[in-house]
């Protein structure tokens, strides 16, 4: 008879499991630096220097300024959901850090060969730790796989390098280094805009000119000038608005009548995390149509602060969407209020003309 026997049911080996895990979070290497950023600066750091190579598949190194990792930490830094920002399930409720499920790490550690150097305030040395597959593995074969002493500065150098090396599939779907690197130039310019006070430098391995460069003091609206253009910057009007009711305080530039582009450009911050929403990039297309050309489209960045028992942040490992009650009140809170900017700018604009 033709009836199949079924095939016997096995458990996957834990470091085929481990990769598939790895490769949901860190899907191209801006992933991997989004959540290296996150980390720095959820170390307090007021200085980040990222450099890259091949568009961060060869390397990708961060270079912060914050608290450090203690010495005796660094043997579970890379494992599976250990985290300094999380201990009961209750805390996802009021979890005002970007990182707190400790994949990040881990994931890296799967998938290329991690490098960490660290000191703290109070050590007297920095320490130097390699990984593999989540654990703490000798930096050449026959060594002892424990950290080792070395000169450094206070804070943390994080070197990913030969991202996605064991994973050939998806290695191999990276056709352009290039194409890597100007979404990496693009995370670090949104990440450089929204964190005032903190300086941000992004440069390609050998060029001597950083592709980013923005001073800790150098105010919101000249480093969207830097990083987006006076055309841009010259046009920024600032908005901000907030409900008790909805729990959410919103804020931002969003470029006037006078600018306008082929596309939009929205760099959208919840909580303090770069997010993606259709809904709002919609609804904000649509309160722009009354005033610029057919066609033409704004530049906007927004800081939605959202109370965290409203926020489910909690929806995807990737992180890269959030939901939120009374989503719908909320934009339309935010596009009345930019709304009412606009055509007050508007206003004076022809007031301007006519006299
Ligand atoms: P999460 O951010 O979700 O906690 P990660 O895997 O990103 O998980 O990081 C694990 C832990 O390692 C963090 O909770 C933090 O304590 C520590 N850590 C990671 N990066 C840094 C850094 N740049 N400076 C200081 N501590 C860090
Ligand atoms: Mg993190």
């Amino acid at each position: 008879d033709d009836i199949p026997t079924p095939r016997r049911i096995k458990a996957l080996d834990q470091d085929v499991v481990n990769k598939i895990a790895a490769g949901e979070i860190i899907v191209a290497p801006v992933h991997a630096l989004k959540e290296l950023i996150e980390n720095a600066v959820d170390a307090g750091s007021t200085s980040l220097e990222i450099l890259v190579k091949e568009g961060g598949l060869k390397l990708l190194q961060i270079t912060d300024n914050g608290c450090g990792i203690d010495k005796e930490d660094l043997p579970i830094l890379c494992e599976r959901f250990t985290t300094s920002k999380l201990q009961k399930f209750e805390d996802l409720q009021t979890i005002s850090t970007y990182g707190f499920r400790g994949e990040a790490l881990a994931s890296i550690s799967h998938i290329s060969h991690l490098t960490v150097t660290t000191k703290t305030r109070h050590s007297p040395t920095a320490w130097r730790a390699y990984y593999e597959g989540g654990k703490l593995v000798p930096a050449k074969p026959g060594q002892s796989p424990d950290p080792k002493p070395t000169a450094g500065r206070q804070g943390t150098q994080i070197t990913v390098e030969d991202l996605f090396y064991n994973v050939p599939t998806r290695r191999r779907a990276f056709r352009s280094p290039s194409d890597e690197y100007n979404k990496i130039i693009d995370m670090v310019g949104r990440y450089a805009i929204h964190c005032s006070h903190v300086a941000f430098s992004c440069k390609k391995h050998g060029e001597s000119c950083a592709s980013i460069a923005v001073q800790a003091d150098s105010s919101r609206i000249d480093r969207i000038r830097q990083i987006y253009g006076s055309s841009v910057a010259n046009e920024l009007t600032e908005f901000s608005t907030f409900d008790d009711r909805w729990g959410f305080k919103a804020s931002g530039y969003a470029t006037n009548a006078n600018y306008s582009t082929k596309k939009t450009t929205l760099l959208l911050f919840i909580n303090n995390r770069c997010v993606e929403s259709s809904n709002i990039k919609k609804a904000i297309e649509q309160t722009y149509s009354s005033f610029l050309p057919k066609n033409g489209h704004p530049f906007v960045y927004l800081s939605l602060e959202i109370d965290p028992r409203r926020v489910d942040v909690n929806v995807h490992p990737t992180k890269r969407e959030v939901n939120f009650l009374n989503e719908d009140e909320i934009i339309q809170a935010i596009c009345e209020n930019l709304r009412e900017k606009l055509a007050s700018v508007d206003a004076s604009r022809t007031f301007v003309t006519q006299s």
